[in-house]
């Protein structure tokens, strides 16, 4: 374990110059906003090189990856974050070692979450992920659904719904990368006038977030600008979207 992860300081530090820059350009104050690292297919050594960094929260797409890591990384108080797609059937996983769930999309998954944290007496705090873009691979709630599920949602104690989350489309296109980041603020905002207490706004990551920035994100998911090229293509992890890179 005596690989150099010099590089990885500078990716992480590099990063901070660019999200500082880019909130800058928008007139935003740079502390608005943070990083959530995406650790997905990266290995133990590699995420411990990134908690002495002062990462913290470290966010996984897939529960048998954080399975799988946690166990190995118990002593450096990593605190979970799901974010990818999750079957009902992990909910007992996710009560067990995940501190937040940025992926919640149907009530069905509520339920189970609630059930299973009810059951180990712990609470969870949650974003709606929401479909905002038209690609019909991308998982998330249909934007004109989101008014009665947030309603819905107030009936799950352990569930503390925090915000909203949202993919982009895939697309050269920033016009219409950024009218996805745009949605997800215009139904916060609906939201927060309905009287929810809805903050966080988790959009942005390695390739577009300087136009997640501009439209209000207050967290980035971003992996490959911290660790590197993933060793799988993201067909892996969305596998509905064959035309994801
Ligand atoms: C992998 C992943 C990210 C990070 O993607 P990068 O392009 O590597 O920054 C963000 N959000 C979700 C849901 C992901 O699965």
């Amino acid at each position: 374990m005596d690989t150099d992860t010099s590089w990885l300081a500078d990716n992480w530090a590099r990063l901070r110059q660019r999200v500082d820059a880019a909130c800058r350009e928008v007139g935003r104050d740079p502390s608005e906003v943070d990083i959530l690292p995406v650790s997905k297919t990266f290995g133990p050594e590699l995420i411990r090189a990134g908690v002495a960094l002062g990462m913290r929260r470290l966010g996984e797409n897939k529960v048998q990856e954080i399975r799988d890591k946690a166990p190995l990384l118990a002593d450096c108080g990593i605190d979970w974050v799901m974010i990818g797609h999750l079957q009902t059937n992990k909910a007992k996983d996710v009560a067990r070692l995940v501190s937040e769930v940025q992926s919640l999309d149907r009530l069905e998954l509520a339920e189970a979450l609630d059930r299973r944290l009810q059951h180990e007496g712990r609470a969870l705090d949650v974003l709606v992920q929401v479909k905002t873009s038209p690609e019909p691979s991308k998982y998330g709630l249909p934007p004109e659904q989101l008014a009665g599920f947030l309603n819905s949602l107030r009936r799950y104690d352990s569930l503390r719904v925090r915000g909203l989350m949202t993919l982009a489309i895939h697309s050269s296109e920033p016009v219409e990368v950024r009218g996805c980041f745009r949605l997800l603020r215009e139904l916060r905002d609906q939201a927060v006038a309905q009287g929810y207490d809805l903050t966080r706004l988790s959009m942005g990551m390695s390739g577009d977030f300087p136009l997640a920035i501009a439209e209000g994100a207050t967290e980035l998911r971003i992996g490959t600008a911290i660790f590197g090229k993933r060793p799988y293509p993201d067909s892996y992890y969305w596998p509905e979207s064959p035309g994801s890179s």
